[in-house]
């Protein structure tokens, strides 16, 4: 049972109070962080969301209060009232704005209990398993760690906020029960009880809404909003997220860049108070492919990909042979630094255990090139030597990676046995932030399974202009107008300038396989807006969540969101999703297929 507030006021943040409020008498309420019970004086650490002060009970300030104090327990919510004072000498921690300052208390308000705890809130006493953190959220969200996450968040979203407001754009709100948006997962569907057997989608995205917006003439519209994907949920994916969503009129690929880089800077600025400096670097995608195998490069560190297929047309080593044979690809990265055996062996079973042959080397002798050993040495020629020396120029005790398969396991694989020897190597600097667009992105790309054609980005992303003719003669060959902005090696945010011309539209849906039925049925409305005045528009959208998390330095995209899901999709604290009962079900016309 807790005591009444009644016309109790707080005077400020337990973690506010500095030295220049010695003398004063205030009232502070929050958390019992820690008791402490000291020959006579009971000493509290009070918490709220600005940090932590020290609040002693002394029976000589006030017999009652002392007394009282002798009931709390961690997490009790207390109120005092009391006295600033300076800390006795030698008891100062300077490295807190409460350090050198304590809370004489004069009266006790016990507001109310607490049970004891499944977990410490205490980030010094370690990390509880996240199921439990997850099931007692509102209990971890109390830890200082998601607190400064927490705030942090809060903090970007505002500065997103100003920014965007500063040049112009509007904030405009989307629907959520809505119609299927392409964006390439599955949709989450919700029934319709007025309408049976129809459903809604929530958005993937709001692109066609945001198009339709320019469309309408609101031509710089931005909006953070929660979208929503079905899909098989990996490491850093949440089903429903944030993104900073952006869409403009009458501009090109340069205004997007621009303004973009403008949004980073502003947002770096205003929570890490770091100075970014523009512009961005920029790759093609087909450039982005080559030298680091993966269209979302960590630029942090080098170990750059060399196609050496060429060199090695002829080569004796039976197993490149077949590759090339088969129509495959060579590539090599170098190490300036020596690894031993077992390093080598080690990366060589991890590329086998994504999927690779394995990985080959060559080791450069104290002489330098062309002085190798290692198992591929005996296979290279003088020639493919030479080739290799002036394509790569290795420098004595470099160590040569190979592998040699289709292009896209050695993209895959050498990508991220790259990632993995940079780790290794301890070549990615911690606490830098290095930005490239990716930009020229292919149009579509060819779903084995399904025998056709489909957009990379989405199917409202324009051609280059001098790709055009390439969709009814070469499809695959068609390139974007489409950009990914990479941040360490994580796509944080990808857009395109959209197709506003309706015949170039119904092309695509044609390349795409969409016939005019379908492409009625499902965009429609799109199609039709695109007769009535369409401006030149195009945009980008931003994972908030990913980008909240690098800003944090947190492992995990939960770590950033007040009350995620689980990998299985599911809240571990509400207990959803839940079952219906038969009512709800019956109004929705719906009728159960599971077993009980
Ligand atoms: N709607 C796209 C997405 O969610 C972004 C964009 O093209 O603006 O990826």
């Amino acid at each position: 049972m807790g005591e009444a507030l009644g016309d109790l006021k707080r005077t400020c943040y337990c973690g506010d109070v500095g030295p220049e409020r010695i003398g004063q008498e205030i009232t502070l309420m929050g958390w019992v962080n820690r008791r402490r019970d000291l020959g006579g004086l009971v000493f509290i650490d009070l918490r709220d969301r600005a940090g932590i002060v020290q609040v002693v009970f002394n029976p000589e300030t006030s017999k009652e209060a002392h007394t009282k104090a002798s009931a709390l327990r961690n997490e009790y919510v207390i109120a005092v009232k009391g006295k600033v004072a300076e800390r006795p000498e030698g008891t100062e921690n300077r490295e807190l704005k409460t350090g050198t300052i304590e809370i004489q208390t004069k009266e006790l308000f016990i507001l109310s209990e607490s049970s004891p705890l499944p977990f410490h809130i205490d980030d010094e006493e370690g990390e509880a398993a996240e199921n439990l953190r997850l099931k007692y959220r509102y209990l971890d969200l109390r830890r200082p760690k998601m607190q400064r996450n927490v705030i942090l968040r809060d903090r970007a979203a505002q500065a997103v906020r100003d920014y965007f407001h500063e040049q112009g754009f509007l904030e405009v709100e989307t629907p959520f029960l809505t119609k299927s948006t392409p964006e390439g997962a599955r949709d989450y569907l919700v029934p319709s009880r007025v309408n049976p057997g129809q459903f809604y989608a929530l958005p993937q995205s709001p692109q066609l809404f945001k198009q339709l917006l320019m469309i309408s003439g609101y031509d710089r519209y931005f909006q953070i909003v929660r979208c929503f994907r079905d899909e098989d949920l990996r490491a850093d994916r949440q089903p429903e997220f944030t993104q900073i969503d952006v869409e403009m009129s009458f501009i090109d690929r340069e205004d997007i860049y621009a303004t973009m880089e403008g949004l980073m800077k502003a947002v770096f600025k205003n929570t890490l108070g770091i100075d970014l400096s523009l512009p961005f670097p920029r790759i093609t995608y087909d450039e982005a492919m080559a030298r680091y195998g993966v269209d979302n490069p960590d630029v942090r560190f080098g170990l750059e990909m060399t196609d050496i297929s060429d060199i090695l047309k002829e080569t004796e080593f039976k197993a490149f042979a077949d590759v090339l044979q088969r129509g495959g690809i060579i590539k090599a990265i170098q190490a300036d630094r020596d690894l031993s055996r077992k390093d080598l062996d080690g990366l060589h079973e991890f590329a086998r255990g994504l999927g690779a042959e394995g990985l080959n080397w060559v080791k450069v002798g104290p002489e330098g090139w062309p002085k190798v050993s290692g198992p591929l040495a005996k296979f290279l020629s003088q020639e493919e030597k030479a080739g290799l020396g002036k394509r790569m120029n290795p420098a004595p005790g470099n160590i040569l990676l190979f592998m040699g398969d289709s292009a896209k396991v050695v993209n895959d694989v050498l990508g991220r046995v790259r990632l993995q020897l940079g780790r290794q190597l301890n070549l990615i600097p911690s606490g830098v932030f290095k930005f490239v667009w990716v930009t020229d992105f292919p149009l579509l790309e060819y779903d084995q399974a399904e025998k056709k054609w489909s957009a990379k980005h989405h199917p409202f992303t324009s051609p280059l202009d001098d790709d055009l003719p390439l969709l009814s003669t070469d499809p695959g060959r068609a390139r974007a107008k489409a950009y990914d902005l990479v941040l360490n090696g994580s796509e944080i945010g990808g857009g395109s300038l959209r197709i506003y011309r309706r015949e170039v539209q119904s092309r695509l849906f044609q390349t795409l396989g969409i016939g005019p039925e379908e492409a009625k049925e499902k965009f429609g409305f799109l199609l039709e807006a695109l007769e009535f005045g369409a401006p030149p528009h195009g945009g980008i959208a931003f994972g908030f969540d990913r980008l909240v998390m690098i800003l944090c330095g947190a492992e995990s995209i939960r770590d950033v969101i007040a009350f995620p899901k689980t990998q299985k999709a599911t809240d571990l604290m509400t207990e959803a999703p839940s079952s219906a009962d038969s009512r709800q079900l019956a109004e929705l016309s719906l009728r159960m297929m599971v077993p009980k």
